[in-house]
């Protein structure tokens, strides 16, 4: 997707660690116009698949997948509950995740009222490094029985592992941009094609 590309070269910093930060206008600032944008393009990708849900862990993923289940004709966004909290019953699906950008580990859940045997389910996040979030989520669908289609992420780093695992596992992996290399001391980004 080249508007989103372009943006990345345009404003994304590259921090030490291998963390893209892209505050200004996809994870903190929110540029709504480029939200749609992703939204359609994921449902350009993934419309011939029935999808009835979209799945996506709080909080990043929640604006984006809201736009895109706009484009799928407003389908609900299930999102998966970084910690228990009082409100959330018992009845949950939970799977562990290790998070990359805060290297500690935690639980992921979701009430078993809103992921079902019949949901054909879409994963959507802002970025996969080593892959721990998707993992989580697909196995929160497979505990539901649910089908999942896929998962659409924004930001790839394709240098780290988790797209070429998830790939060979099996998962159809749509990523809108790529990042191939990037350089904290220069702010160099480079895409693969
Ligand atoms: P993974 O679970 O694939 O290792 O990491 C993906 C999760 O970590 C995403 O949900 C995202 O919030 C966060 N993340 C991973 N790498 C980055 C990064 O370079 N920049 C930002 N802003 N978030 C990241």
């Amino acid at each position: 997707m080249d508007l989103l590309k372009q943006r990345i070269k345009n404003d994304a910093v590259v921090k030490k660690g291998n963390v893209l930060k892209v505050d200004s206008f996809l994870n903190h600032q929110i540029d709504v116009r480029l939200y749609g944008e992703i939204g359609r393009e994921f449902y350009r990708l993934f419309q011939n698949e029935n999808v009835t849900k979209i799945l996506t862990i709080e909080a990043s993923g929640i604006g984006i997948a809201c736009i895109t289940a706009q484009a799928f004709g407003c389908i609900p966004v299930v999102f998966a509950k970084k910690s228990r909290s009082a409100n959330i019953s018992n009845d949950v699906y939970t799977s562990k995740v290790a998070s990359f950008t805060h290297g500690v580990d935690y639980d992921i859940m979701v009430s078993k009222e809103y992921l079902n045997s019949g949901d054909r389910v879409l994963i959507i996040d802002d970025f996969l490094a080593n892959g721990e979030a998707v993992k989580g989520l697909a196995s929160l669908v497979s505990q539901a029985g649910a089908v999942l289609v896929g998962a659409g992420i924004v930001i790839e780093k394709g240098f780290q592992p988790g797209g070429k695992e998830l790939r060979e596992s099996g998962i159809r992996l749509e990523s809108l941009a790529i990042v191939e290399s990037m350089d904290a001391e220069t702010g160099e980004i480079v895409f693969r094609d």
